[in-house]
């Protein structure tokens, strides 16, 4: 603030390239959201009207709207199962059509997706890979960075993410000419910014193309560059309080975690511990029980495709993600959060389960 210059200008450049360097990507890109972020993704990789974008109905509803928003078509695939709930490479290649220009990943819950398998299937055919890689802040995929894995990779720095500053997001690519668009989208389509003209590098500007007010503030870069040296020790906090979880509950009174395998929970930036209760068990009287203990629980996610804005349009069947969706439970994950009060969330939720919320 003392600095006198609030708006985009040199923190969001320090806070960028330190997030470029971060991800081993050539462009990082600030704006707003991660919404925004995966706005200018679709729009930079060309996705318009008459378009369709393949993407895991389990996820957070952005990732559809903003495939909306640009004329495209959402269509929705289903999960590899209670034990992976990223998207399944053999249904996403069931829903590709003549019209699939994009496919926006997710890694749920920070696990990185068999991003292999995908590649395998897109590549041939030049459809565009999008990450949403809002939970994957320091995740990994054979050893690099999500976020790195597509054409774009999008990250949000929303209030209960991994690297969190209240608002914002981020885009990184290797791609310069996508990078350039992004930059243009981000700031109404100017080809000078503020901060070019204050330091007599520009006197004036042109208009290439429609774009938007996305842009990120002085303040909450500032804000993000602390935080980016936190999200590494953040991280493995994380680590160990879902190892923790999954220590105890793994197995117990029909609790199942996903992502099992070791490498899966070594490259994953542990943003949610999601449980999946037995089939038939009442999740909102487990939650209640919680909540009575001062114990915040949520479900990620409730589907895209049931809700009533996608329900009419969606007509692909998705038993998996609906099995999955009705038995996710997101239990507190925090780098803050003391072993005594994981201990309190395994104790209050076994409690919960026994007194007969596991019940059908
Ligand atoms: C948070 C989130 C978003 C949206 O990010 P905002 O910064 O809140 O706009 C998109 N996708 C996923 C998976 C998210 O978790």
């Amino acid at each position: 603030m003392a600095s006198g210059w609030w708006s985009m200008g040199p923190r969001v450049a320090a806070f960028e390239d330190a997030f470029a360097d971060f991800c081993g990507a050539s462009h990082a890109i600030a704006v707003s959201s991660g919404t925004a972020a995966l706005q200018l993704a679709l729009l930079a990789a060309g996705c318009g009207p008459g378009d369709e974008v393949v993407l895991p109905s389990l996820n957070f509803v952005a990732a559809a709207n903003v495939v909306t928003h640009t004329g495209a078509t959402p269509i929705f695939c289903d999960i590899g199962g209670p034990h992976d709930l990223n998207l399944d490479p053999g249904d996403l290649e069931a829903a590709l059509g003549p019209a699939t220009r994009a496919v926006v990943v997710l890694h749920y819950g920070g696990f990185p997706c068999d991003m292999d398998a995908v590649r395998r299937i897109t590549d041939p055919r030049d459809i565009v890979v999008i990450e949403d890689a809002a939970h994957a802040p320091g995740a990994t995929w054979h050893g690099r960075r999500c976020g790195t894995l597509g054409l774009v990779g999008c990250f949000s720095f929303f209030t209960n993410k991994n690297l969190p500053v209240g608002e914002g997001g981020m885009l990184v690519t290797d791609d310069d000419a996508i990078a350039e668009r992004v930059r243009l989208l981000r700031s109404h389509g100017m080809t000078t910014l503020t901060w070019d003209r204050h330091r007599g590098h520009a006197h004036s500007y042109d208009v290439v193309t429609e774009g938007f007010n996305y842009r990120l503030d002085e303040l909450r870069a500032a804000i993000g560059l602390v935080q980016l040296g936190r999200l590494e020790t953040g991280n493995a906090a994380r680590a160990q309080i879902a190892a923790r979880y999954r220590a105890a509950l793994d197995g117990v009174q029909g609790l199942q975690f996903p992502f099992s395998e070791p490498e899966a929970q070594e490259a994953s930036a542990h943003h949610l511990a999601v449980v999946l209760l037995p089939p038939g068990a009442r999740r909102e009287i487990v939650r209640g029980a919680l909540d009575r203990r001062g114990i915040q629980t949520s479900v990620h996610y409730p589907p895209i495709h049931r809700f009533s804005a996608y329900a009419a349009r969606s007509h692909r069947r998705l038993p998996r993600t609906d099995d999955v969706a009705e038995r996710v439970l997101t239990l507190p994950l925090f780098p803050q959060l003391e072993a005594d009060q994981v201990e309190v969330v395994i104790e209050s939720l076994l409690a919960a389960l026994s007194a007969g919320a596991g019940a059908r």
